[in-house]
């Protein structure tokens, strides 16, 4: 193979290093290990501290307590490097901070250096928990309350009691603690009724355990969450009360331009292995390259590919310079997301009988890609937003 995808002509030359540094750990540590991780779908604890010891993982976490502050390019270029060898133990590596940049950016001193700091030294894992088993893309649709009830026994401040369940939290059951998103009010303004907090997982009344296996990204691991009577200071309030949905909102600007890195990774992944079978493949007397249509398959998947890189790279900068951050980050995600089940696809489709063996690559492509059209909002409600933020440009 003479191309190279992941080129770095597209990627701001401060981005460039540690793109070289995440494109050599996926090639010592992730790709090779890709395949047992899946077939025994446990949670890579080695990669993950090879991925600590590179300074690879949580390190967007500002300097001043503890990190590398890497900017959302910068993470960018991670992702895509790390999506590319391997989509399940990628998303562990990235998840070791997700929701953190919520406390960085909206979080008190205290909870910085309590909470914030242990995640960017990589002492601590941390999570998000958003999503619950009854609401998914209706972010003012949640039902876990946190309700503010006196202390018992005096004066050391009220606290905040938590009830109800979330799903799909990645690292609810490893992590430290985790940033909840939990209902404080009940007001005709839906957008107003939500706070988010850091809740410490050894709290009495929290209760995690792993979701059933996945089908993709199985070395990466979720968990069903109960909040049953769960009581937190309200010192652990992350911002102010009923703020927590627009500063999510803001967010997921970030994690969506990241999100556009996973689905590059994997539509990258799929054309390599397109390109390797069908240029090794023999049919009726030639390599199966040979035929027009194959090769016109080979070229869709490469300018899908490259409109969905450029579009990723330019919404990392308007999502820094914050120039309609919501309608960019949306546009990426969808793009970069359905290029990737896209050229998983067709991948497949040249791979012939053989797509069907779960041990290739391709077949492993195929299973991930359908993660990141949902997960960060499913691509529906991305299509919404930007329908919606075209009209207010
Ligand atoms: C591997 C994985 C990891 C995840 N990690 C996390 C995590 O760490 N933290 C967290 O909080 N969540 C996490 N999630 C949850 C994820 O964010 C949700 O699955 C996602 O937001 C969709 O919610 P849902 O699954 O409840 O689908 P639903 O909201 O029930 O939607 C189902 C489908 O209905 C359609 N739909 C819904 N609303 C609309 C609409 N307005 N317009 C048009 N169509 C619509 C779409 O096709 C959508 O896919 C994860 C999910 C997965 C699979």
């Amino acid at each position: 193979m003479s191309f190279e995808l992941l080129s770095e002509d597209v990627v701001p030359e401060h981005a460039r290093d540690v793109k070289r540094d995440a494109r050599e750990f996926a090639a010592e540590h992730v790709a090779p290990n890709a395949e047992e991780y899946y077939r025994t779908g446990e949670y890579p604890w080695e990669i993950l501290e090879a991925g600590m010891d590179a300074g690879l993982v949580a390190q967007d976490i500002s300097e001043e307590y503890g990190g590398r502050g890497l900017d959302l390019t910068q993470v960018l270029a991670i992702a895509e490097e790390f999506f590319r060898a391997d989509a399940g133990i990628a998303l562990t590596l990235q998840l070791a901070s997700f929701g953190a940049e919520l406390m960085q950016e909206y979080g008190s001193e205290e909870q910085k250096e309590r909470f914030l700091r242990p995640v960017a030294e990589n002492e601590q894992l941390t999570g998000l928990a958003v999503s619950e088993p009854e609401v998914g893309s209706d972010l003012a649709g949640m039902q876990t309350t946190a309700e503010r009830v006196e202390r018992p026994g005096g004066d050391a401040g009220d606290e905040y009691v938590l009830n109800g369940e979330k799903y799909w939290i990645g690292n609810g059951v490893e992590a430290d603690w985790v940033t909840v998103y939990a209902k404080t009010a009940d007001t005709d303004d839906r957008y107003m009724n939500y706070s988010l907090f850091a809740v410490p997982t050894d709290t009495d009344g929290y209760e995690a355990e792993h979701i059933p296996e996945k089908m993709g990204m199985r070395a990466s691991k979720q968990a069903h969450i109960v909040f049953d009577d769960c009581r937190i200071p309200e010192a652990n309030l992350i911002g102010s009360e009923g703020a927590g949905f627009m500063m999510l909102a803001d967010f997921f600007n970030h994690g969506r331009v990241v999100v556009s890195g996973h689905g590059l990774g994997l539509a990258a992944a799929a054309f390599e292995e397109a390109w390797e079978f069908t240029h090794g493949r023999e049919e009726f007397g030639r390599n199966i390259s040979d035929f027009q249509a194959v090769q016109h398959g080979l070229a869709d998947m490469r300018i899908e590919f490259e409109s969905a890189r450029a579009l990723a790279y330019r919404a990392a900068e308007k999502v820094e310079a914050y120039e309609n951050p919501g309608l960019w980050a949306a546009m990426a995600k969808t793009k970069a997301t359905e290029v990737a089940t896209a050229n998983a696809e067709q991948g497949m489709q040249f791979h012939g009988g053989r797509s069907n063996l779960t041990d290739r690559r391709i077949a492993r492509v195929y299973r991930d890609v359908r993660i990141p059209v949902i997960y960060e909002g499913a691509n529906e409600i991305q299509r919404n937003l930007v329908y919606r933020q075209s009209g207010e440009e």
